[in-house]
């Protein structure tokens, strides 16, 4: 292919991509109503294992839930779902992100608890997360990090489904030339962030919201993100909406002098996903880290680190430390409103991480085996 034709190529993908995103912004705008879990008979909970140590956390999360919901399972109003099929063996065979069946059978349940999920570096496979989070519109991943000796309570609100993320399997390339990506902010998509991270502060008692950006550098995107999080602020007259640079404010979480002042975050996807793993580090790794995928209809929950290649090569995947996924389990307890449930279980993680530590689990083989420490956490429930 010449040069131009790249151009002429280059230009009818843009306006492919344009209309579809132009399209979506329109069915955002249609409001579907928001999921009441409490109205619901029965409450199906999906759960995937994924790639690497994602089935190892997987097998104890379901083993802690069956303990947890003993009750709920046996009079049928929780039924947890085993789905198979999402791992990166099957998603190249069939070249699919998810898989047909695989993406039927997660939107026959209510909520999903999911294992890590590998995706290739380079190719036009997608990221397995990326696929969910569009398909079922989970426009929020909620990230809570706390350190409660140092006063740290943060509670992070990442743009789930836009951003650099949304169409990163489909840019340009003019091989030998240059490659070009594209970043997309749109109006109702950062609207309901927004919303959902202000309404978040105000239901508990928060008196600041941190925007996080880029938008002295990325004028349209995220100017158009921090403008937006400013006009939703407006509704919230108790509550302060501060802007920060993504650059400063990853600095920022490593100053204690001041680090503790910081409450909520909004910030775009990329930004989110990098930070978070940061403040999980500093909360002591991210295996401690849970994370929520929150759409109006759907809802993911997970741990926030991936499937660990490394540690199942080096045959550690049996020390992996599934604080991680009780934590998204916990978080998914107090969505579908089983509210006591969580407080259990968050109540026997802080015995087990924090109070009483019988146990540690180290991710290598001087600490427990996450059977070991899920062992001690059912004990404790
Ligand atoms: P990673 O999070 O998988 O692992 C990085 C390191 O963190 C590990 O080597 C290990 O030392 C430590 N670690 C992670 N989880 C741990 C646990 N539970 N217990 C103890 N230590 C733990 O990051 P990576 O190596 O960059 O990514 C591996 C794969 O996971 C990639 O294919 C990536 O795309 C994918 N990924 C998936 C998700 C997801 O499905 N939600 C999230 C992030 C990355």
């Amino acid at each position: 292919m010449t040069r131009e034709d790249y151009i002429k190529n280059a230009a009818a993908q843009f306006e492919t991509l344009l209309r579809e995103q132009l399209a979506r912004t329109d069915r955002m705008r249609q409001d579907c109503g928001v999921k009441d879990y409490t109205s619901l008979p029965v409450i199906t909970v999906g759960l995937i294992g994924g790639d690497g140590i994602g089935p190892v956390i997987m097998d104890q999360a379901e083993r802690v839930l069956s303990v947890l919901l003993d009750e709920e399972i046996s009079g049928g109003r929780v039924i947890l779902k085993k789905i198979g099929g999402l791992t990166i063996e099957n998603r190249l065979a069939l070249g699919k992100a998810v898989p047909d069946d695989v993406l039927a059978a997660i939107r026959s349940c209510d909520v999903i608890l999911k294992g890590p999920t590998t995706t290739p570096k380079g190719g036009t496979m997608e990221s397995a997360n990326v696929t969910l989070r569009r398909e079922l519109d989970l426009y929020a991943n909620v990230r809570p990090v706390s350190v409660p000796e140092e006063g740290i309570d943060w509670m992070f609100y990442r743009e789930n489904t836009e951003g650099e993320y949304v169409l990163g399997n489909r840019g340009v390339e003019v091989p030998g030339d240059l490659s070009m990506d594209f970043k997309v902010t749109t109006e109702p998509g950062t609207r309901r962030i927004a919303r959902a991270a202000f309404e978040y502060a105000k239901q508990n008692g928060k008196t600041s919201v941190s925007i996080v950006t880029k938008a002295n550098i990325m004028k349209k995107t995220d100017g158009n993100f921090s403008r937006i999080c400013h006009e939703v602020a407006e509704d919230y007259p108790g509550i302060q909406a501060e802007d920060w640079y993504i650059d400063i404010m990853t600095a920022n979480l490593v100053n204690p002098a001041i680090r503790s002042k910081f409450q909520v975050f909004v910030l775009p996807n990329l930004y989110g996903d990098i930070i978070t793993d940061e403040a999980a580090e500093i909360q002591g790794g991210v295996g401690t880290a849970g994370s929520a995928n929150i759409g109006d209809r759907y809802a993911m929950f997970e741990a926030i680190h991936g499937s660990a290649p490394r540690m199942v090569e080096e045959g550690l995947a049996d020390y992996a430390n599934p604080s991680s996924i009780f934590k998204a389990a916990e978080m998914m307890l107090r969505h579908i409103s089983l509210r006591e449930k969580a407080d259990r279980l968050a109540a026997a993680l802080t015995l087990c991480c924090e109070t009483e530590k019988r146990l540690t689990v180290t991710g290598t083989k001087d600490g427990a085996t996450c059977r070991e420490f899920t062992d001690y956490v059912i004990e404790k429930l």
